[in-house]
């Protein structure tokens, strides 16, 4: 940004601006797509200052990449952290936070609320690195106090909650996480930092799948890990990665050296060093596009959502709606706290008929596409049970809210008349 302004820039002004100016070699004004795996030494001793983390600087593409560098600066400054790094995918975001974490025989605390995605991730993948999940319900703090051991290192929620379109309490997890003195970390894919910032109510860390809402358009796959800047890695030696000299760096000390971005430094020198799931630059080229609208288009995703949830609530085939922003719902006050300016676009509802009217108002909706993604500009709609969530027992599913009888919209932003006209003519078929 060239424009000097003594006030900090407001939300929309860094979507748009934060990490990028034009491009120094030509003047585009649009960050270009530095497609290219490595990157010239000025010299040897440049060269051995950037191995040894001496010197700031690219050298290979799966560790640093001037494209994803500025989709790093402009989600860190979003969400108001210290330092961010982009990786392949949402799931590559939780494992690279986790295995910069954890050692074998460790355990976290996670949300019996989640993405199934992340509880399949949770319950078998990380069982074979000896990372323990102990599940506890996040509407029920005592659950998760119960859950802390001397072996924890973490505590994994969502802001908003997938499918159920729940609201975590932040504030209150991030004090248990403080007295445990363990991170908080936070999923906050389906709020984005537009409406919740989980670091501004003492989360430590903050991954995205930005697949989903960030890029805001399905055509790419992308995550981010974003570090708070806030948590002591150095307080005791729970966290070795950080905190113990690192043999292959010279026996430098992470924690101490990087201070309050020692945490997005270790998942990138060595997690992302080491297990290589990279964001492609043409992604972060998409990401940083989609970025520039993410304020208009949460607005509008909520807007729509809203009234869909609303019209939801009193149709006569309709046996419950769940969405935060419904006035009288579970979830509607913590959502004036924590996202005033709208609870998203993802939520479920039941059926009357279960099981098999679920089936059948994903055959007859026309508008809306029947697929496994939420956050794009389309409306998408899936029927949890028979899909994303039926590798859960009947017991996960029902905790996870995503029940026979429940169907989870992700509302696009097309006109809400248009949405709630296709929902009508399709539940008018379901028996
Ligand atoms: C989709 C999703 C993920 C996983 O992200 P991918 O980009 O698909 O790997 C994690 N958390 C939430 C809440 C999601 O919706």
């Amino acid at each position: 940004m060239t424009d000097q302004t003594p006030k900090a820039p407001g939300f929309s002004t860094l979507a748009v601006h934060a990490g990028a100016a034009p491009d120094p070699a030509t003047k585009a004004r649009i960050t270009p797509i530095y497609q290219t795996a490595s990157y010239v030494f000025e010299d040897v001793d440049h060269a051995a200052s950037l191995f040894g983390l001496q010197a700031f600087g690219n050298i290979y593409t799966r560790i640093t990449n001037p494209t994803n560098g500025v989709l790093e600066e402009r989600v860190a400054a979003l969400e108001g952290g210290s330092a961010a790094l982009a990786v392949a995918s949402g799931h590559a975001a939780e494992f690279l936070t986790f295995h910069t974490l954890m050692q074998p025989g460790d355990e976290f605390v996670a949300s019996n609320k989640l993405y199934g995605g992340s509880i399949n991730q949770f319950n078998h993948s990380y069982k074979n690195f000896g990372w323990t999940p102990k599940w506890a319900d996040p509407d029920d703090l005592a659950s998760i106090e119960a859950a802390i051991s001397p072996r924890t290192k973490a505590i994994f929620i969502e802001s908003i909650a997938n499918p159920g379109g729940i609201i975590c309490d932040i504030e209150a997890i991030a004090k248990i996480a403080r007295r445990a003195r363990v991170p908080l970390i936070v999923d906050n894919t389906l709020a984005t930092p537009y409406l919740m910032r989980p670091i501004d109510y003492g989360a430590d860390i903050v991954v995205h799948s930005a697949t989903k809402f960030l890029g805001g358009h399905g055509n790419s796959i992308g995550g981010l890990i974003v570090d708070g800047g806030s948590f002591d890695w150095m307080a005791d030696t729970r966290y070795p990665m950080l905190s113990s000299p690192r043999p292959e760096y010279n026996g430098m000390v992470l924690g101490q050296t990087f201070g309050n971005f020692a945490f997005a430094i270790a998942c990138r020198v060595l997690g992302l060093r080491d297990l290589g799931p990279s964001m492609a630059p043409f992604n972060a080229f998409l990401f940083l596009t989609g970025i520039e609208t993410l304020p208009l288009r949460m607005q509008r995703h909520s807007e729509n959502a809203l009234a869909v949830a609303q019209h939801l609530s009193n149709h006569d085939k309709v046996k419950w709606v769940s969405y935060a922003g419904l006035p009288g719902d579970r979830y509607y006050n913590l959502a004036k706290k924590y996202c005033p300016k709208g609870a998203g676009a993802v939520f479920t509802f039941g059926l009357k008929g279960g099981y098999d009217a679920g089936i059948a108002l994903v055959k007859n909706l026309k508008l809306f596409s029947h697929l496994a993604n939420v956050g794009d500009t389309r409306s998408l709609v899936i029927h949890p049970a028979s899909t994303t969530h039926r590798q859960l027992t009947d017991e996960q599913k029902t905790a996870a809210g995503a029940g026979p009888d429940v169907v989870r919209l992700s509302v696009g932003i097309e006109d809400a008349a248009d949405l709630i006209a296709d929902l009508d003519q399709a539940l008018a078929s379901v028996a």
